[in-house]
Parts: C-alpha cells; sequence; structure tokens
C-alpha cells in the first residue's frame, strides 16, 4: 500500500520537471481553466474563463530557452510579467507543444490555431503586444486538441503531457 501511496506524488514531481531542454525554441502551452468568470489582463484588458481549452503560443531564444521559459509558466508568479502570468493562476497547465529551433514559429502556429473548428481569441492582442501578424497568441478552442491534431496544426514538435499540477 505504500508503493501505491507514493506514487500519485512521484507523478507530480514528474509533472513539475517537464522534460524539457534549455535550447531556443516554440512551445504551446494548453491550458484547462480552472474558473469561470473574469480575469483582467493587466491593461490589455479583461478575458472571460468560460471553460474550453485555451492555448497560448510563444517562443524562447534567450538564456535558458523553452525549459527556462516553461517553467517559468508553470509556477504561477505574484508579479506578472507576460500577460499569462495574469491568466496562469487560474488555469492549470495540462500538456505543452515543444519544437527546439532558432525560428520562431508562434506566429504560424497563432495562425493555424485560428483554423481550427470553433477557434476564437478571447481577448485581441493578448501575449501578441509586439506582433503586427496575429490577432493574439491565445486561443480558444471547445475542447482540448489531441495530440494528432496538434501534429497536423503544427507540423514539427511534440507534446509533453502534464498531469494537473495544481
Ligand atoms: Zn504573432
Amino acid at each position: 500500500m505504500a508503493a501505491d501511496a507514493a506514487a500519485p506524488t512521484m507523478d507530480l514531481t514528474r509533472a513539475r520537471i517537464p522534460p524539457l531542454q534549455p535550447k531556443p525554441g516554440s512551445y504551446a502551452l494548453l491550458l484547462r481553466p480552472s474558473t469561470s468568470g473574469w480575469v483582467t489582463i493587466g491593461r490589455l484588458g479583461t478575458l472571460t474563463l468560460n471553460g474550453g481549452c485555451l492555448i497560448y503560443v510563444g517562443s524562447a531564444q534567450g538564456p535558458g530557452g523553452v525549459a527556462a521559459r516553461c517553467r517559468h509558466h508553470l509556477l504561477a508568479r505574484a508579479k506578472p510579467h507576460w500577460h499569462l502570468d495574469y491568466l496562469r493562476p487560474h488555469c492549470r497547465v495540462i500538456g505543452i507543444w515543444v519544437h527546439y529551433g532558432t525560428t520562431n514559429l508562434e506566429h504560424d502556429w497563432a495562425r493555424a490555431l485560428a483554423t481550427l473548428p470553433g477557434a476564437t481569441h478571447p481577448l485581441p492582442r493578448f501575449g501578441a503586444s509586439d506582433c503586427s501578424r496575429c490577432p493574439a497568441h491565445l486561443a480558444r478552442l471547445p475542447r482540448c486538441p489531441s495530440a494528432r491534431t496538434m501534429r497536423r496544426c503544427f507540423a514539427d514538435g511534440r507534446l509533453i503531457r502534464l498531469q494537473d499540477t495544481d
């Protein structure tokens, strides 16, 4: 019985330290809202949470690469820096799609997500303050996409599934 009791803790530990590499790359976070209602996203505006799946796309080219950036996203911070920091405490990260490389794929991914059935942008410009090409870097889908759908949408990369860690 002791081994059974310990198993979830071990899984949780693995989930908190996903096998990400400190290399440059692009990533997409699959988020499931844990609450419903309004969330204020800094000075950008307010976003309504009403179930579904939120997908945030970004890239990390600086020190620590994808591993450091996703670690930041996984640990909800008291002092928000990115738009996602305001949203993050209200969601659970259920998976991360990762592609390593120095080409920023987030813009291609944002537009590809917008073509999926039922896709919407809950808050225009979210995550895309410096981007003139995408309506937002956050999309909402009625349901979390399967790995197959994500591969069709994003072409390159792989999905790291996380357990709910909150
Ligand atoms: Zn963009």
